[in-house]
């Protein structure tokens, strides 16, 4: 396949790098299986604990430098990364696709995503603001400034295997941080190719060795970098599991998280919504990614008055669902990550069933021509209660639970009544309704819609969400606060030295 030579991503490749230095490791190889076609694409070498040292020396080095850079400057290199990705967002975008199994359509949006955060980290680098404040002592002026943090520790998901690298480094570089990114060990060959893209642009512009770093491998080594004191900040993206682990390594040594976990979505569908419009984003939202975005709609809250109608759209939609290679774009529907997600996926249906719930679409492996990966399932919708503990829980596959309504207020519980926070949507045309949806009583998520539905944000609001979500916010709006450390100063152009409070001491 043309774009894997193209990306650099060869079928052994060394799996640790400070840049242009790509360093040999003892560690074992992960082999990298497309779910789409169930064949290996290539390998990759973990990083062994002298890797690991080399890099987070080089990483530490190339900081000292890389922070004395003027922001704009560092803005100006971001800008020649996202240069350098809209060149190769079609491969890049077949990569994200074959390695991790998403729409190719999607597989291009996330390197627009990429893209679009480059455009946004440009422009932040001409304004990384801090305020001043009116001292309360004569001839001081007091102000506050934002300085680069250090080392960046980025651990991230299969499901969006390059973009949330992307809304980390692009911030942290031009808040003047370095970055080490281990990617997921379902899709290491992406963080091969992004590396490679990256290298060049360093290279030509002679930025120091180190500022881009990557290390490969499992849980390990997501857990030697959150335990890693010369790490002030750690950003980590997946399971609430992981986040769990994560937030209390780093939190123990008073390090910096930025946590990015589960989310179990749901859409409240009003009697005063539009239908026809609210069913293509309840589609799209449990389908889509075959239900494998952190944002995925999981729960439908629909009104009692327009249950019976709306279930039976849903059905007729899923019955027109196709499901196949992803990289056909007339497909709707790709393949779950591995065997493993498709055993959850089987074993949630079965709890669901145990607790009483009611198949109105029933699920499945498929078989066949096309389908020897044995990663494909069917999308499925069940009726069901929200205090099922399946229901309470994020099963990363497309199974949609539908939940039935009888006032707005006891929508909103609903809706609020599981341990995550990430997104949530209404869909109504009655603006009292949307209103309190969003309002301090309404909605407890850090994502809340109107009109349109749970998935697909974009880069220039902050994203995250509360409780078992984790916390923390990547990406648009003042989430760059984050990679970075703030200084209060205040300036005293005086000949005495008056204290705070008026507090009196005479020598
Ligand atoms: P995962 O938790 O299995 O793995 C995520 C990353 O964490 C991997 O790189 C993994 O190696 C690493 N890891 C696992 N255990 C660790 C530990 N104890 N210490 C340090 N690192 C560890 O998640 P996944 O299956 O790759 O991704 C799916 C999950 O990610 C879903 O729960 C999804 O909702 C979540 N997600 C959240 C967001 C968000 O922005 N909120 C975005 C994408 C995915």
């Amino acid at each position: 396949m043309e774009f894997l030579r193209t990306l650099g991503v060869d079928a052994q490749n060394i799996g640790s790098s400070t840049g242009s230095n790509w360093l040999e490791s003892t560690g074992p190889s992960i082999s990298s299986y497309s779910p789409v076609d169930g064949k290996l694409i290539g390998s990759v070498q973990t990083t062994d604990k002298a890797a690991y040292e080399a890099i987070l020396k080089q990483a530490g080095a190339a900081f000292l430098e890389w922070r004395q850079w003027p922001a704009p400057r560092r803005g100006e290199i971001v800008r020649q990364v996202g240069e350098a990705l809209r060149a190769q967002k079609e491969n890049l975008g077949k990569l994200v696709s074959y390695e991790m199994g998403k729409s190719l359509q999607e597989g291009y949006g996330e390197v627009q995503e990429m893209i679009d955060i480059c455009d946004f980290a440009v422009g932040l680098s001409r304004q990384l603001y801090g305020l001043t404040m009116h001292s309360e002592r004569p001839g001081h002026r007091m102000y506050e400034q934002w300085h680069p943090l250090g080392i960046v520790g980025i651990i991230s998901a299969f499901n969006f295997p390059v973009a949330v690298w992307s809304w980390n480094a692009a911030l942290a570089w031009v808040c003047g941080d370095v970055c080490i990114w281990k990617a997921s060990e379902k899709t290491p060959l992406c963080s091969i190719a992004c590396q490679n893209i990256i290298n060049e642009v360093f290279k030509k512009n002679n930025v120091p060795e180190g500022v881009s770093c990557i290390v490969n491998g499992g849980r390990d080594l997501g857990e030697w970098l959150s335990h890693d004191t010369r790490i002030p900040l750690i950003s980590a993206t997946g399971s609430t599991r992981m986040g769990k682990a994560v937030g209390a390594a780093v939190g123990a040594r008073l390090g910096k998280s930025i946590l990015e976990l589960g989310g179990n979505n749901a859409i409240i569908i009003t009697q005063d919504a539009d239908l026809d419009m609210s069913l293509i984003g309840a589609v799209f939202g449990a389908v889509g990614t075959a239900g494998q975005r952190c944002t995925t709609t999981r729960r439908l809250i629909i009104h009692e008055s327009v249950y019976e109608t709306f279930k039976n759209k849903l059905v007729n939609a899923y019955k027109q669902l196709r499901i196949g290679n992803p990289l056909d774009q007339q497909n709707h529907v790709g393949p779950l990550i591995d065997k493993d997600a498709v055993q959850q996926y089987l074993n949630s249906i079965e709890a669901c069933k145990k607790e009483g719930g009611n198949f109105v679409v029933e699920g499945g492996i498929l078989e066949g021509e096309g389908y020897e990966s044995g990663c494909y399932v069917k999308p499925c919708i069940a009726e069901a209660e929200n205090h099922y503990q399946i229901v309470q829980h994020e099963t990363f596959a497309p199974i949609l639970y539908l939940l039935k309504y009888k006032t707005i207020d006891e929508a909103i519980a609903l809706q609020n009544g599981v341990p995550q926070g990430l997104s949530s949507a209404i869909m109504t045309l009655n603006l009292r309704e949307a209103e309190q949806f969003l309002s301090a009583a309404g909605s407890d998520c850090g994502i809340a819609n109107v009109n349109i539905g749970t998935s697909g944000a974009e880069i220039g609001g902050a994203f995250g969400g509360e409780k078992e979500t984790g916390g923390g916010r990547e990406s648009g709006s003042d989430a760059w606060k984050a990679y970075m450390r703030r200084q209060t100063n205040t300036i005293n152009y005086t000949t005495k030295l008056p204290l705070a409070q008026g507090i009196k001491f005479d020598l």
